[in-house]
């Protein structure tokens, strides 16, 4: 069956069964514990290859107002919104030699973003700045980062090469301590921290990897010095380089036809195929998407989030992948909410999915002329088990002489390596170098990781609080106990595919919350009952996601097959309403999380 028409019962039947199946041959016992974080022995695959020399500088021992932790969009995001409510002195405090995040540190050939550039990269409407690309280099995206720190003037307060290691509240000043790496230990009245979800690479836990004597890193630390080249290509010192690439996710799918151009022979180890539908990149200009008309980026970026959230729009400005599949799921939340019949659901998502799957299918074997390599680049799970991608020079690539692909779903990954080489199924494949294009360890950032202790009211540590019952919070921002302490990410939050819109709405709610406190002269920390009910919410009114992962193919979205984590982490229903349901917070409800303070503002 590879055509996108609807399939038959007995052909979903048939499909459920295979699902099944290739689910099984990838299931480890070990879960998440199969990897190894890039620290320790491994800590090298984790430093930073863009900074150079790190400046000797004196520790500081001052007061800010506001210190964010991590110079990230979500950073960048908040010290902009902080600067538009009149906050003065912001300090930034980030682990890599620049702002930019992800941006930063993922600099691999072929490196894009797989969101639209004109509603991924934020504060177009403010900066002026018209995307060249319908999907941006990452280069170009580093720069816009660049330019919005720029304009709102955060390199002035900013800390590179520092990372935070612990926050720690003065109850005697209510300000609190950020001690850092550096030797670092200043005061800041507010503390936001934005430390990223995927930011910490991880490697096969395999044996051996100490023993290969060839040339190994990390997609996201790319080593250019060793194989030449910029993003773009012309990496010439591979062109007599027997190269190996460990990972085929979003990450791989954009490196591998790079690779496949530049190296002697290219060796793609795959687990687990992704679905890589059409891409169709393309230049454009401010006419294209109305950059004349004031507003012109948010009310693109409003139209998409719409959609990809279930929500419905007259228009669709964005039009791609994206847009047209909505990832299924949102697609037919809208039905579900007028009717709420569980059953009609998930029987109308199964038929959208197995259409959806057959397509990218046959668009494999459309594209593939080696029908051993088709084969095995035909992902068997439903669509949004794991992160869709795009690409219209993926598939091709394996049509190349100097590719092989190397399957290794019945070995479980990568076995092990040697001096010489990879060892799957008992052959071993040499190699002068292997890419690990694997990914990032989740939830092990910021200070869900326990990596940055943070201790607010009577030395109380914010993870010894949540051990017992889970995260406590009012919408993921606040938390009893942990005055004036901000937390970005998708923690009891909102999420999205384009994540930096949400990231600009935590932004302008971070900002609006230390505005209403220096106007009140008071701190921001929720009553417990305000956490309750927030829990509460959390859990109620939408189809819980659970039985959807449970049956997927494993991944880092559901703990490598084992499920997701108990407890509700996400608002149900959606980014649009969670916007919304913020918007009328702050309007009717902000000074119900404002405390006395006891101390004059430092
Ligand atoms: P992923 O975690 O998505 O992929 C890791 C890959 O490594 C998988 O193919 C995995 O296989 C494979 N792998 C891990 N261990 C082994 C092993 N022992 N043997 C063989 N294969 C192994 O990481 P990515 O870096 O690709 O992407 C992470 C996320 O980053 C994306 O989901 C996306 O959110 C984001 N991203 C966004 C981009 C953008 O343009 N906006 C671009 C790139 C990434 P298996 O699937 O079987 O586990």
């Amino acid at each position: 069956m590879t055509t996108s028409q609807a399939p038959s019962p007995e052909e979903l039947a048939e499909l459920r069964e295979r699902y099944r199946l290739e689910r099984e041959r990838r299931v480890r016992p070990d879960g998440a514990r199969q990897y190894r974080g890039a620290e320790a022995e491994f800590g090298y695959y984790a430093a930073d290859p863009y900074a150079g020399q790190t400046p000797e500088r004196e520790p500081l021992r001052d007061t800010v107002d506001v210190a964010v932790v991590g110079g990230g969009f979500g950073g960048i995001l908040a010290g902009a919104r902080l600067r538009r409510q009149g906050v003065e002195r912001i300090r930034i405090v980030e682990k890599g030699g620049d702002f930019g995040g992800t941006w930063y540190w993922n600099r691999y050939p072929g490196v894009h973003c797989d969101i639209e550039s004109h509603v991924y990269l934020p504060l177009l409407d403010e900066t002026g700045y018209v995307p060249r690309w319908k999907y941006a280099p990452g280069e170009e995206i580093r720069r816009h980062a660049m330019r919005i720190a720029e304009q709102y003037d955060l390199y002035s307060g900013a800390l590179f090469s520092t990372a935070v290691t612990s926050l720690t509240w003065d109850e005697a000043s209510e300000v609190w301590i950020v001690a850092t790496d550096r030797g670092d230990e200043f005061r800041a009245a507010y503390v936001i921290t934005a430390t990223g979800t995927l930011s910490e690479p991880k490697l096969p836990g395999i044996p051996g990897i100490e023993d290969f004597r060839g040339h190994t890193f990390h997609t996201s630390r790319w080593d250019y010095a060793y194989t030449g080249g910029t993003p773009e290509g012309g990496m010439t010192g591979l062109a007599d380089k027997r190269v190996g690439i460990v990972g085929t996710g979003a990450t791989g799918v954009q490196v591998i036809p790079m690779l496949a151009e530049d190296a002697h022979h290219l060796h793609v180890f795959q687990r687990t195929p992704s679905t890589v539908d059409v891409r169709a990149n393309r230049r454009t200009t401010g006419r294209d998407v109305g950059a004349d008309r004031d507003g012109w980026a948010r009310e693109r970026r409003e139209n998409f989030l719409r959609i990809v959230s279930g929500e419905g729009a007259e228009q669709d400005l964005v039009a791609d992948g994206w847009t047209s599949s909505a990832v299924l799921l949102e697609k037919l939340l809208p039905s579900f909410r007028r009717q709420g019949d569980r059953e009609a659901f998930e029987a109308a998502y199964e038929i959208a999915d197995a259409a959806k799957m057959n397509e990218i299918r046959a668009r494999v074997e459309a594209t593939v002329t080696d029908p051993d390599a088709a084969e095995k680049l035909k992902p068997w799970y439903r669509y949004a088990c794991k992160r869709p991608t795009f690409s219209d020079t993926y598939y091709q690539a394996f049509d190349r002489d100097n590719v092989t692909l190397v399957d290794t779903a019945d070995t479980h990954g990568i076995e092990r390596m040697t001096e010489r080489g990879v060892v799957v199924g008992g052959t071993e494949y040499g190699l002068d170098c292997l890419v690990f294009a694997t990914g990032f360890s989740v939830g092990v950032s910021g200070v869900l990781s326990g990596k940055l202790p943070v201790h607010g009211r009577g030395g109380v540590q914010l993870l010894h609080a949540w051990a017992q019952h889970g995260p406590r919070t009012l919408h993921g921002f606040t938390a009893d106990g942990f005055p004036n302490l901000i937390q970005m990410g998708s923690l009891q939050n909102a999420s999205s595919v384009n994540f930096t819109h949400v990231l600009d709405e935590q932004a302008v709610h971070a900002a609006a919350l230390v505005a209403a406190a220096e106007a009140a002269g008071a701190l921001i920390e929720p009553a417990r009952e305000a956490e309750d009910a927030w829990i509460a919410a959390l859990a109620e009114g939408a189809p819980d996601h659970e039985w959807f992962h449970a049956e997927c193919t494993p991944g880092y979205y559901n703990r490598e097959g084992l499920g997701r984590p108990n407890g509700p982490t996400a608002y149900p229903h959606g980014a649009v309403a969670f916007h919304d349901l913020l918007r009328r917070w702050r309007e009717e409800s902000l000074h119900e999380v404002l405390r006395p303070r006891t101390t004059a503002r430092a």
